[in-house]
């Protein structure tokens, strides 16, 4: 298992907590003396789109092509971590909100752009940094974007000019080669893996 985050104090009182397992569970959780609060630590969803414009194109016979595209955008951060590099629009899922909602939600803020939300397309455990990745297929609307204040500059890529040496996490990678090979076999099915650090950056 990785690393617990390190709670020091009781979000809810501010009291020092304890690492202790708490009465009928079988891990180490921090826990306060004083008011008797655990800190769960469960993992974050961070929700996103793969944003294409142009037309679908032909595909083989009787494909699924309507989610094909010949340009995928991309958002280049404005911060770290990974500034300088290329991803595609996401961010962290707010309380709240519904997975869909999260990912038409940071295309926006990232790009300002419109999407038709697609289905969602991976679902990738980060689990040593505690993430879940979640992507859906979308395409934009139309090409009025506005980088938000986290991206310098956004950019529609065609697919077979991705900058695969520039991309900034490897979840954005691996959904990005799926969606490559996807829109050659023109089929575009839910992908789920694991990204470990042996995977390299991100
Ligand atoms: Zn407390």
């Amino acid at each position: 298992m990785p690393p617990h985050p390190d709670i020091r104090f009781c979000r809810r009182c501010g009291t020092a907590t304890q690492q202790q397992v708490p009465p009928l569970e079988d891990r180490v959780r921090a826990m306060c003396p004083s008011c008797g609060y655990i800190d769960y630590v469960n993992p974050i969803n961070v929700v996103g789109t793969v944003p294409v414009w142009g037309p679908a194109g032909e595909g083989p016979a009787g494909a699924d092509v309507r989610w094909a595209g010949e340009h995928v955008l991309l958002c280049r951060r404005a911060i770290e971590p990974r500034q300088g590099l290329w991803t595609l629009p996401a961010g962290f899922l707010e309380y709240g909100e519904a997975i869909a909602e999260g990912a038409v939600r940071e295309t926006h803020e990232e790009a300002g752009a419109r999407i038709e939300l697609g289905p969602l397309y991976t679902v990738l455990d980060v689990a040593h940094v505690g993430q879940v990745h979640l992507f859906f297929l979308a395409r934009l609307v139309d090409l009025q974007l506005r980088p938000g204040p986290e991206t310098t500059e956004n950019r529609l890529f065609a697919l077979e000019d991705i900058p695969w040496g520039e991309l900034a996490f490897r979840t954005v990678a691996r959904t990005l080669h799926h969606y490559v090979d996807d829109c050659a076999a023109g089929a575009f099915p839910v992908h789920t893996a694991a990204v470990t650090p042996a995977d390299g950056r991100g």
